[in-house]
């Protein structure tokens, strides 16, 4: 099926909560269309319903938004704004026949879908109020009756070619004569997707399959004011391992929570953009731009996906990985400075040591989260000691104070400290005393990092500089020396 020119698309969230992985893959797909095949991304935010929308969730969407990086073009549509034009879509409908004013009470439906279910029988409007004359309508609206406008479902069939799922068709008769306009004059959802649609001139609709049943209504809406249809596409649902639709018993659900947890904004797009569409070939780990590249409808898939969150932290290890250094350090400088490793100026006026720390490190870490923790022992004079790491390594006291005296010594006494002066003199240490090099380097490194883990030794060395060095084995020493 040929997308539609111009293309464009939106995403529709409704501020009533965060952004959740669901709305930002919805989000991510449309964006990613426009951006493909040079389409408009639009946002409108659904907040017609005054008592559940919140402005801070308003606020989380486009927080959500920007850090994913999914930029919209032009203004963005607050639904709520639009209720005049709601209101005069409805009368349309109504003028032009397509909808009805129904004065039955809440209580006389209620009653009237009791008999029918006692009856066994599916409750639809029985368009009673057709019969009303158009004297008796007049007078009622005239002495302010309430009543809402209902659409009068046509027979036939309402179908629609899906750009995931092909053609779906509805019969008609399942489709009950629904309400467009409350009482109150304020419009139900369905009329006001479409009208706003339709003002925004989107041409394709991309949304998640829990819209497949609002469809066939909001398809008579388009046809009765006489606008073309868009193009839908109704992307499939996300599922947790266990197969059950995605939600908070899977873990975290919200697109902030996992930028707490330390993944990239570029592994979760990436991470997103695998759920439920798929590039072809068995490639994984895609950029941003290879995204955009590569993103296209015939990709979609119409199967459920599943949300492996242990696969979310493989990917963003990879884009770690991957990455400019550059962009990882960036990442990862708020959390060391929120760890209060150092601060923003440090940071800058030692950017190359933090460059070179970061590359050490971005290897062995799966998120930022991750690296900032690991980073933990390269700031600061002192270190913390890990017991396990002192338990396992430290077993032989005498030995290993031995080790480090030794050790203490020939580092104190060298004139320069470069990578390859400093493995030379710790494997000269080894041979001169008839051991491996992992007995003298397994105990350094938990007197220089506290930890039974790190990286290379001679890294370790180069990145914590000759003081630093010298007065951690010391106080590795005076703790043996306490602990003995
Ligand atoms: N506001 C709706 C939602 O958040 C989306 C409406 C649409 O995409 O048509 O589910």
């Amino acid at each position: 099926m040929p997308l539609p020119d111009p293309l464009r698309v939106r995403f529709a969230p409704s501020p009533t909560g965060y952004l959740h992985v669901g709305g930002a893959r919805t989000a991510l797909f449309n964006w990613l269309l426009a951006r493909r095949y040079g389409g408009a991304f639009l946002l409108r935010i659904e907040d017609t319903d005054r008592a559940r929308s919140t402005d801070e969730s308003t606020r989380a969407i486009f927080t959500g938004l920007n850090w994913l990086g999914l930029d919209w073009d032009e203004d963005v549509t607050h639904q709520g704004a639009n209720i005049e034009r709601h209101r005069a879509d409805a009368e349309r409908l109504r003028a032009a026949g397509a909808a009805d004013r129904c004065f039955c009470t809440a209580d006389e439906l209620a009653e009237r879908r009791r008999d029918a279910e006692s009856r066994g029988e599916a409750f639809r409007y029985d368009r009673r109020c057709d019969r009303l004359t158009s004297d008796d309508v007049a007078s009622r609206v005239a002495s302010g009756v309430p009543h809402v406008l209902r659409v009068r479902v046509p027979d036939g069939d309402t179908a629609w070619d899906d750009l995931v799922h092909g053609t779906i068709s509805f019969p008609n008769k399942d489709v009950d004569d629904f309400v467009v306009l409350r009482s109150d004059g304020t419009p139900i959802y369905n009329l006001a997707v479409v009208s706003d649609d339709i003002a925004m001139g989107v041409t394709l609709v991309m949304r998640g399959d829990d819209h497949i049943s609002n469809t066939p209504k909001q398809i008579l809406i388009y046809r009765a004011l006489g606008a073309p249809l868009p193009v839908f596409a109704h992307l499939p649902m996300i599922h947790g391992s266990d197969g059950k639709k995605l939600s908070k018993r899977h873990g975290a659900t919200a697109v902030g929570d996992y930028a707490a947890l330390g993944i990239m904004p570029e592994a979760m797009i990436n991470f997103l953009a695998l759920l439920g569409w798929s590039p072809g070939d068995d490639r994984e780990v895609l950029s941003r731009d290879e995204l955009i590249a590569l993103f296209s409808e015939q990709g979609l898939l119409a199967a459920a996906s599943v949300f492996d969150p242990a696969k979310l932290e493989w990917m963003n290890g990879q884009h770690l990985m991957r990455a400019p250094i550059a962009r990882v350090v960036e990442l990862v400088s708020p959390g060391l400075v929120e760890a209060g490793l150092a601060t923003g100026d440090w940071l800058d006026a030692n950017a190359d040591w933090l460059r070179t720390l970061v590359e050490q490190l971005r290897t062995r870490a799966r998120t930022i989260v991750d690296l900032v923790e690991q980073a933990r022992p390269f700031f600061g004079s002192d270190v913390e000691l890990d017991p396990d790491a002192v338990a396992r390594q430290w077993k032989d006291r005498d030995a290993v104070r031995d080790v480090l005296r030794a050790a203490n010594e020939q580092l104190a006494s060298l004139d320069s400290w470069e990578p390859d002066v400093l493995e030379q003199t710790l494997r000269a240490l080894a041979e001169a005393r008839g051991v491996g090099a992992g007995k003298i380097m397994q105990p350094l490194r938990v007197a220089l990092t506290g930890r039974a883990a790190s990286p290379g030794m001679f890294d370790v060395l180069m990145l914590l500089g000759r003081d630093r060095t010298l007065h951690r084995i010391n106080r590795a020493l005076d703790h043996l020396v306490a602990h003995a």
